[in-house]
């Protein structure tokens, strides 16, 4: 069985609504409500759902750049909601953040060479030759050349520039990669390449990925398991394989209906999603997802439905599995 690498717990994050002239807080976005999951040593664990569902801002509570409102992540034995900024600082060193638009994290006026040495000096590692060496070295492993090192960011491709972001991500040695959307914002044709990257290096230094994504077609390339995310939770978790080749959740099999199958002779029964995605300040009662739901039953309009182990590792909240 593999070992815990971060078990998150009960996790929630409620942005205030604020109105009127003294700017009082009349209510509440439940952006992540309730989220408790865990990820094991070198596995790739994808998150996926709608925007809005909450994914994007678990990622980056993980990491603390959004503090959580309530709940525990607990990182090697290490509690992470309670720890000093200095604390937190050495942390972060073995929890990195890839971002979806390369472009933005980038700082535009510094070279390569100084992007990347940047988390170096940071956590204090090495001296100026050995951080140099590194940055040339890094370069090589993301797959461009160590010439690159004097150039902006202006100056390389969409699909370069996320390689930048990667090797920015990996220059501390981290064990664990928060990746949120890394291959959205690229063509179709780069996003294969990156994804491959991330599995060379996944294989080549043990790392253990949290992959965010929209699109279950690309998690599904590079995830071990998949969670799906709606309004702030987890509805269904599971074994890549098996979520998709029997999703049990009724959202998990409309978003997979949705992912083209390159293969003539199978015929895909489309679910379309009916209605919006309702509003995280107002989420409907009991089972959040009833007011799209075909499958919708009395209980589903008042009752929350828990996340339960319905088979060996696959989890699903739904009543129509209870
Ligand atoms: Fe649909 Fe009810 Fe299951 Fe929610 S609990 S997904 S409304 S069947």
């Amino acid at each position: 069985m593999a070992e815990p690498l971060l078990q998150v717990k009960s996790l929630k994050k409620y942005f205030p609504i604020t109105g009127g002239i003294f700017s009082k807080t009349i209510g509440e976005v439940k952006a992540v409500d309730d989220l408790t999951f865990t990820v094991y040593k070198g596995e790739t664990l994808g998150i996926v759902g709608e925007s809005g569902c909450g994914k994007s801002t678990t990622g980056r509570m993980l990491l603390r750049l959004i503090e959580p409102t309530e709940g525990s992540i607990i990182f090697e034995n290490q509690e992470i909601t309670s720890l000093s900024k200095r604390e937190l600082r050495k942390i972060r060193r073995d929890m990195q953040m890839v971002f979806q638009d390369p472009f933005a994290s980038l700082n535009p006026r510094h070279t390569v060479e100084k992007i990347l040495e940047e988390p170096l000096i940071v956590h204090g590692i090495g001296s100026k030759q050995e951080r140099k060496k590194r940055v040339q070295e890094m370069l090589e492993v993301v797959g461009l050349g160590s010439y690159h090192a004097k150039r902006y960011p202006h100056q390389f491709s969409g699909g370069q520039r996320q390689r930048i972001g990667i090797a920015r991500a990996l220059m501390t040695q981290p064990k664990l990669i928060i990746a949120d959307e890394p291959v959205s914002a690229l063509d179709v044709s780069i996003q294969a390449q990156v994804l491959n990257l991330l599995e060379d290096l996944q294989k080549e230094f043990g790392l253990t990925y949290i992959f965010i994504a929209h699109d279950l077609g690309v998690v599904r390339h590079i995830s071990d398991r998949v969670g799906v995310m709606y309004l702030g939770r987890m509805v269904e978790l599971a074994d890549s394989d098996a979520l998709y080749k029997s999703p049990k959740h009724p959202y998990t099999k409309a978003l997979l209906s949705a992912v083209p199958i390159p293969d003539p002779e199978y015929k895909q029964e489309r679910q379309l999603l009916a209605g919006d995605l309702p509003s995280p300040a107002n989420p409907p009662k009991g089972c959040a997802f009833h007011t799209r739901c075909g499958a919708c039953m009395e209980i589903c309009k008042t009752e929350r439905p828990k996340l339960k182990e319905v088979e060996a590792g696959h989890y699903v909240a739904c009543h129509l599995y209870e």
